[in-house]
């Protein structure tokens, strides 16, 4: 018996990861994606990729968490095995995450410490540490004098997505799989994916196009696209052991710092299918909020603004689902990076006909 092919419409950080999880299992996988590989305008070249299951529980729920919990568990193990590949390193931290805010924002940073209480599972509320301002500075020294105290959310990440990118698809090329750059998917069939340049028949048929599969989802269960933008800077005066999030009544801020002074500044979260330019006032207030946390970064070099739109379904829970023959994986809204390895490893389990354990 041949191996299985597996088709999978959209090169994104889900159809990605799930290609090279097929591929180590022995599939024979065909990815499609109307970009080239290397395209920064997708959500997935985008992001912050901080992975903040705690943090994010604030704006989300228990299945979301227990994705991430579960994902930060296996982050660290994929990492490893795609490093085994020989492609380049990727940047990956697990130092947590500082939340902090200015003296007139304290009601915000006590909101969002009642909401984690209330929400996170016993269990893990131990990762949730109070700081003083001496605690914060000996934690972060870059930061100190300049907040009365803080959270620190043990067991919080962040890795370079681009750099996960980039490794993923050299990996891909080097286990055999056929990425095929700049083939817009225009239509899928359990056993058949159409571009424009060929129809190409497959075992399996997975759309992973983000927000370009929206005209596939029904209208009871809609995805939209929900804007989003960040800056990404280069600041050789200030240095960050971890992603930092500043609390403020209109927009938070977080700063993921990157290898090389550079640091990942974001993100807006607009009801707009809008992917354009970023606009003047996310750059003011980004920028704005920035400078608030550290007067250093008045003199950080701008190095890319960048805007995309994240796919998402109104409960904002990432999806895994089959429908009329078709397998889907989409939804991954604002916690793409945090859930990819639990929802991947669940769909190559399903795809692969082994129970998930
Ligand atoms: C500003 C911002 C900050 C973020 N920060 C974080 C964060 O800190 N932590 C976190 O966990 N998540 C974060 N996210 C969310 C995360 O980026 C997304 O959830 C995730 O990248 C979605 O991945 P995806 O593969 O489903 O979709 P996408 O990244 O949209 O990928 C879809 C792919 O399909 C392709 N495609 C579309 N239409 C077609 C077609 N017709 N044919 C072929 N290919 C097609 C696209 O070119 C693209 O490559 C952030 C997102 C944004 C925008």
């Amino acid at each position: 018996m041949g191996k299985l092919h597996i088709g999978i419409a959209g090169a994104g950080l889900a159809g990605r990861t799930l290609a090279w999880r097929l591929l180590r299992a022995g599939c024979r996988v065909s990815l499609f994606d109307a970009l080239q590989r290397g395209d920064e305008r997708t959500a997935s070249m985008t992001a912050a990729a901080m992975l903040s299951p705690l943090a994010e529980l604030a704006v989300s729920d228990d299945a979301v968490f227990a994705l991430g919990q579960r994902s930060m568990q296996l982050w660290p193990k994929w990492i490893a095995e795609l490093a085994e590949g020989g492609g380049p390193p990727v940047y990956f931290r697990e130092a947590g995450t500082l939340v902090v805010a200015h003296a007139q924002d304290q009601t915000s940073l006590e909101h969002f410490s009642r909401l984690l209480h209330h929400k996170l599972p016993e269990a893990s509320r131990a990762q949730v540490h109070t700081l003083d301002a001496a605690a914060l500075g000996r934690m972060e020294p870059t930061l100190a004098g300049r907040f009365g105290g803080g959270l620190f959310l043990d067991g919080e990440g962040q890795l370079a997505n681009d750099q996960w990118m980039a490794s993923l698809a050299l990996e891909i090329d080097r286990l055999g799989g056929q990425l095929h750059e700049e083939a817009a998917v225009e239509h899928i069939e359990p056993h058949r994916i159409v571009t424009a340049g060929g129809s190409y028949s497959v075992d399996v048929a997975v759309d992973a196009r983000g927000v370009g599969s929206k005209a596939e989802w029904p209208s009871g269960n809609p995805l939209r696209g929900v804007r989003g933008e960040v800056l990404r800077v280069e600041c050789a005066g200030v240095t960050l052991q971890r992603p930092v999030r500043l609390m403020h009544p209109r927009y938070q801020l977080y700063v993921a710092p990157r290898p090389n002074q550079q640091f990942v500044v974001g993100a807006t979260e607009l009801e707009s299918e809008d992917a354009g330019p970023v606009t003047v006032r996310s750059v003011l207030e980004l920028a704005s909020a920035l400078h608030s946390l550290h007067p250093a970064f008045g003199e950080a070099r701008v190095l890319r603004m960048s805007a995309a739109l994240r796919p998402a379904l109104d409960d904002h829970r990432p999806t895994v689902e089959l429908r009329d023959g078709v397998w889907h994986i989409n939804g991954l809204y604002r916690h793409g990076y945090l859930c990819a390895p639990a929802l991947v490893d669940n769909l190559a389990h399903k795809l692969l006909g082994k129970d998930n354990d």
